[in-house]
């Protein structure tokens, strides 16, 4: 079974809104084993919607509509699909008491545009709309089977979820699952982690392998097909370990997941309580620990420490070693670390410091970073790295290493206990 969403509407070709709907369509056909192969936006214009239909026509037997339900003039998607394959729209009771409903409770007045809400395709089954007043719909011809979905995601995902999935299993003529799984990396380049697997993307046929860069990640996404879910998952199961086997230093995480939020897990895990003292990147480090909910259990604040003066003054480090070394040098990003987790009482202590941009900084270049981390019971290690990007996108990276390189540690420390 393949299927085409159309999402209607003038403000996604104005760039106004993103066209959210159908990636959730997509995600949520993916999981009933339906195929996506087209998206297609298009204007509140009839004429072009009606040629949007008849290309759709041409390569996929169910349509899916979303938005143009509206009561308002430019909402045009049923009375277009109406005259398109020669049906009625008609009155649905239901529909109209829920909008009569909706109008007595909130005190309003019903114009008769609102009415018009309630119409639908002859024979169709409705999808009730209990989060707004357009119902959505399907609607079956010989050839083809359409939904219509109303716009407004907060409407449309539930309805899907609630009603217009069980729909379109119904209608599925595969008996087919689609399970995805997503392997989150870091440290290594789209490029280097390619080439390692170069082999099986060249071979993939089920399950598929996508990678994807992004914001100093990459990730795979991994796609098998079974009638069997329990089998697709398998089968993912075993070409991730085959990808583990050769790129799994770099893995850190699955689906949705970030960093920061496996850091967080990993030090709840295993009941630690860190800290950070954060020249370089000002207060961003914690700042991204506290947007993660549970973070007061492994957090109980730190310092930033821009200046040298806070840098001697709070966190204690050496005038000796500024003068020698410079604030930007393994020697004060150690003394960071081990200062802040003792200061904070905290079992691990992680340092920034390095140099931002645009300037260089003590003679140093733009993008030299280092990054401390003092766990309690273990040697300090400091982490240079080089980055390469943007004021911002070199604080945002450096941030993402820090993050790294303790789940790394903690890996290690585990392994080797
Ligand atoms: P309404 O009753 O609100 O008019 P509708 O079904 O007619 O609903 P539209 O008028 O096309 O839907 O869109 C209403 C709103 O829904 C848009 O302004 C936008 O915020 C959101 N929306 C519409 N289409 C999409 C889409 N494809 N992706 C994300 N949001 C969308």
């Amino acid at each position: 079974m393949n299927a085409e969403i159309i999402a209607v509407g003038s403000e996604l070709l104005l760039g106004q809104i993103v066209n959210t709907n159908a990636r959730f369509l997509s995600q949520q056909l993916a999981g009933l084993g339906i195929n996506v192969y087209f998206h297609t936006v298009v204007g509140d214009n009839p004429d072009r919607l009606k040629s949007a239909i008849e290309i759709a026509e041409k390569r996929a037997k169910m349509i899916i509509f979303t938005g143009g339900l509206g009561p308002t003039k430019d909402d045009l998607t049923k009375e277009t699909i109406a005259r398109h394959i020669g049906k009625e729209l008609v009155m649905d009771q239901t529909a109209l008491e829920s909008i009569e409903f909706f109008f007595k409770q909130t005190n309003r007045v019903m114009t008769d545009n609102n009415r018009k809400q309630a119409l639908v395709l002859e024979g169709s089954h409705i999808l009730p709309n209990e989060h707004g007043m357009a119902p959505g719909m399907v609607v079956e011809t010989d050839s083809h089977i359409y939904m219509l979905l109303p716009g407004p995601p907060k409407e449309m995902e539930p309805m899907l979820l609630r009603y217009g999935c069980k729909a379109l299993s119904s209608k599925n003529d595969s008996n087919e699952k689609i399970v995805s799984r997503v392997l989150r990396f870091f440290g290594i380049g789209e490029a280097a982690l390619e080439t390692e697997i170069i082999d099986l993307i060249d071979a993939q046929s089920n399950p598929t392998i996508a990678p994807l860069a992004g914001d100093g990640e990459v990730t795979l996404r991994l796609t098998a097909k079974h009638v069997d879910e329990a089998s697709a998952q398998s089968m993912l199961d075993e070409m991730e370990n085959t990808i583990n086997q050769r790129v799994g230093n770099f893995l850190y995480g699955y689906d949705n997941t970030s960093l920061l939020e496996e850091l967080t897990k990993a030090l709840k895990e295993r009941k630690l309580t860190i800290t950070a003292a954060e020249s370089l990147t000002g207060g961003l480090f914690q700042q991204e620990l506290t947007s993660i909910s549970g973070a007061s259990s492994v957090f109980k604040g730190g310092v930033v420490c821009y200046s040298n003066e806070v840098k001697q003054q709070v966190l204690q480090v050496k005038q000796e070693t500024l003068e020698k070394y410079g604030a930007v040098s393994e020697q004060c990003a150690k003394e960071l670390a081990e200062n802040a987790a003792r200061l904070v009482k905290s079992d691990i202590g992680i340092s920034f410091t390095g140099v931002a941009g645009p300037d260089e900084l003590e003679g140093k270049p733009v993008g030299t970073v280092y990054i401390g981390i003092a766990i309690n019971g273990t040697p300090t290690v400091v982490e240079k790295i080089t980055l390469g990007g943007t004021r911002e996108a070199n604080r945002n990276r450096a941030v993402k290493f820090g993050c790294y390189f303790i789940l790394r540690n903690l890996k290690e420390s585990q392994n080797t206990n």
